[in-house]
């Protein structure tokens, strides 16, 4: 085993290609870093590529990317289903896999096996503290999660949290990479059910539902308040939309399981929003309509 070292990471691995896999690679890429994209589905790999594409076809159109700079950006990024392969020359690796702890702690297995020594290995995961995979790895010092928001091009902040065993170097070259990708890290101590961000976003979550279950304002008022009084590019309802009313569910069971605090679990007004498949932006509606014109 070998001390990260900031200076000697030249390849970046992300394993998953899919929303936030495929951002946290081009960002890589953008920094000069050579970036490796592994999937276990080759259409995602496809999917991704292309989408990537697009994204920097359309800033460079709009004049907010250099074209040189978006092509080779593009030319460092590869693709591949090989994860051993892909490890076996990996100084950094961030998971980014489906959210299911029996996935991500046989990808630590395999990544703890093929990368090399000195590798960091991080998870994006949003509720699953790396401490669940570290020992998978086989070299837990070097395990912390890396988790960036969506979408990850665009958000400035990533939560870098160490669990127990976490090095003090594997945070200083976590966070120092996070900087070289353009983003604002912060350091959570230790791992805690969501985090920071989920946790603040959860607590203005619940307080604005029971507002609105009280009748104390409508939505679009709680929103507005929210956008008006406390400078809040939305209003919570608005963000639930825009998160995915299922992923909110999602994030509250997760939570609630960690915790057993009965104001974590999942509220029953998103719950019923949920089971009629109105999921928010991404269904059309959600506490919101986005039909013609949106709201
Ligand atoms: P996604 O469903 O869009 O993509 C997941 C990808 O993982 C898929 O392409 C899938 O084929 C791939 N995959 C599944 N098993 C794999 C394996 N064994 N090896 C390699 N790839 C595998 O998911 P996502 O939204 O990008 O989330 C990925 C991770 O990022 C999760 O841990 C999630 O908690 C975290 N996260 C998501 C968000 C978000 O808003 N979507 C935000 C922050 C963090």
């Amino acid at each position: 085993m070998s001390s990260p070292d900031i200076e000697a990471i030249e390849r970046i691995l992300v394993v998953g290609a899919g929303t936030m896999g495929r951002q946290i690679a081009m960002s890589a890429a953008l920094a000069g870093y050579t970036a490796t994209v592994q999937d276990i589905n080759a259409d995602m790999l496809a999917a991704a590529g292309a989408d990537l594409g697009t994204w920097a076809a359309t800033r460079v159109g709009k004049g907010k990317l250099d074209s040189d700079a978006a092509s080779q950006a593009l030319s460092r990024l590869s693709y591949t289903t090989n994860l051993q392969e892909a490890a076996g020359s990996a100084d950094f690796v961030i998971e980014a896999a489906t959210e299911r702890l029996d996935i991500k702690k046989e990808i630590f297995a395999t990544l703890g096996s093929y990368t090399p020594a000195h590798a960091v290995l991080a998870s994006n995961s949003s509720t699953l503290g790396s401490s669940k995979v570290a020992e998978a790895s086989g070299r837990a010092e070097q395990v912390c999660n890396m988790h960036f928001f969506n979408p990850a091009l665009v958000m400035k902040c990533v939560e870098v949290v160490r669990h127990d065993l976490t090095s003090d170097a594997t945070v200083a070259v976590t966070l120092e990479l996070a900087r070289r990708l353009g983003k604002q890290p912060v350091l959570i101590n230790h791992e805690i059910p969501g985090f920071v961000a989920n946790r603040l976003m959860g607590a203005i979550q619940r307080e604005a539902l029971a507002l609105a279950d009280a009748g104390a304002a409508t939505i679009e008022d709680i929103d507005t308040t929210a956008r008006t009084a406390l400078g809040h590019p939305m209003g919570p309802f608005e963000l639930m939309d825009l998160v995915g009313l299922d992923v909110i569910t999602f994030i509250a069971e997760a939570t609630y399981a960690e915790t057993s605090d009965p104001a974590d679990a999942p509220h029953p007004r998103v719950q019923a929003l949920e089971a009629t498949g109105r999921l928010g932006r991404k269904s059309g509606s959600g506490f919101y309509d986005y039909g013609q014109g949106g709201h």
